[in-house]
């Protein structure tokens, strides 16, 4: 049966809006609100039904749309456009994603839509720095390929896995930066050992914001827990990524497909697609500000924004329908815990390469699947098929099969 929250769309136009039963009201109305192919603006022949709800970012005290827009990869420069109709401000890129073209893309936006600058919440992330003069010359190249001159996040490390690069000199760079006005607020982000690395950073008072893996499994994880609510105190904005927790699966002799198939039916009786739920799972948990989704298409776009503008929250029994999936296919997912494995592994940086297998096999993003497993040096990837992995997968709390998935991540990636 249909259902209309007081403010919410329907939930009839919350399925036609993921396109499960056909072209509905919500996308029609988004289409006739898009851009051209040059991202130019296209009268609108219909205002959109609403904005998606917005959520402080930490002590920043911005508001920020509960569902931002990640631009790892140059899409449709309508997904632009559009997303500034719904409220999704909250745009993502980094200097390096896709070779500079992703900033280029929206750089290019920017160029044609001088006016709409001040309504962008622009972040993005410096590449690699090993000094402050390397992150000044990042972020010169950031503004020049966005078209700006000012950032309003910026992620000054990149990737951050312990803290050791969290350095006083960072701090006064980030300082400085924000007495010139070129960056607005600074912050870190964090695929590996995040708990940690956020439990660290809540008791720094120079960390505005925090970009994190978290997702309906991770919040299975008591030390996540504990992590993010620390830093929910301290006044650190969250952003979560990620958050479809994509796990590896062989589609031939793939033990958990029924456990894919029994929570996919569950939710879709909901109302729901799965990628739905889970970003909705994410966005329940109020210390998170949003949800940073990657969207390069017009229909990705609507069918985030109608789950966050959906007001119905997952009730007890989603959640549990989510944990016992989380829990029966566990083995197929990385949690990102390096500090436990690694280790035991030689020296191979186990995380980077399920990380790499992860954008190959789940985002079929080649290019940064390659990207992240060119990084290994070169001794140790000669040696990646020749470590014995055991002990690295006994210790493993998911009991991933390391060494098998490391030969494939070698065959698909080397
Ligand atoms: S392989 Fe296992 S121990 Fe290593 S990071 Fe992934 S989940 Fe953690």
């Amino acid at each position: 049966m249909s259902r209309r929250d007081d403010k919410g769309i329907g939930r009839r136009d919350f399925l036609k809006t993921a396109g499960l039963i056909g072209v509905g009201s919500v996308i029609t109305a988004a289409k006739v609100n898009a851009a051209d192919a040059n991202g130019q603006n296209v009268p609108a022949a219909q205002p959109p039904i609403q904005k998606v709800p917005k959520r402080k970012l930490g002590k920043t005290g911005v508001e920020v749309p509960i569902l931002s827009l990640g631009f790892g990869r140059p899409g449709e420069q309508a997904v632009l456009r559009q997303s500034l109709d719904w409220g999704v401000n909250h745009w993502d890129t980094s200097l390096a994603a896709a070779n500079g073209a992703s900033e280029q893309s929206i750089g290019d936006f920017i160029a044609k839509n001088p006016d709409r600058r001040k309504d962008i919440f622009l972040v993005t992330k410096e590449n690699k720095s090993k000094t402050p003069d390397d992150l000044g010359k990042c972020l010169q190249t950031s503004l020049k390929q966005l078209n700006t001159n000012y950032i309003d996040l910026y992620f000054g490390v990149y990737m951050v896995n312990d803290m050791v690069r969290l350095t006083d000199d960072v701090k006064n760079w980030a300082q400085n930066a924000k007495k010139q006005g070129v960056i607005k607020h600074f912050g870190f982000t964090t695929h590996e050992n995040m708990p940690q690395c956020l439990m660290a950073a809540s008791k720094l008072d120079w960390i505005d914001a925090i970009m994190m893996k978290y997702d309906f499994r991770l919040m299975q994880d008591k030390q996540m827990q504990d992590a993010i609510d620390a830093c929910h105190k301290a006044g650190i904005g969250l952003i979560a990524m990620k958050t479809q927790a994509m796990r590896q699966r062989n589609a031939s002799t793939d033990p958990n497909a029924e456990a894919d198939k029994k929570m996919l039916a569950h939710f879709l009786e909901k109302g729901f697609t799965e990628g739905q739920a889970k970003i909705k799972a994410v966005m329940d948990d109020q210390r998170i500000s949003t949800v940073c989704s990657s969207m390069t298409s017009t229909t990705m776009l609507m069918t985030n924004i109608a789950a966050a503008l959906d007001k119905t929250k997952l009730a007890a029994e989603d959640m549990d329908v989510l944990r016992q999936y989380a829990q029966a296919t566990c083995s197929g997912y990385c949690a990102g815990c390096a500090h436990i494995c690694e280790p035991a592994a030689l020296g191979v940086p186990v995380g980077d390469i399920m990380r790499a297998l992860m954008y190959h096999d789940s985002y079929g993003d080649i290019a940064q699947a390659k990207a992240v497993f060119a990084e290994i040096p070169a001794d140790v990837k000669q040696r990646l098929l020749s470590v014995d992995y055991s002990v690295a997968e006994h210790v493993c709390p998911n009991r991933m099969q390391i060494g098998k998935l490391i030969a494939d991540a070698a065959a698909k990636l080397a």
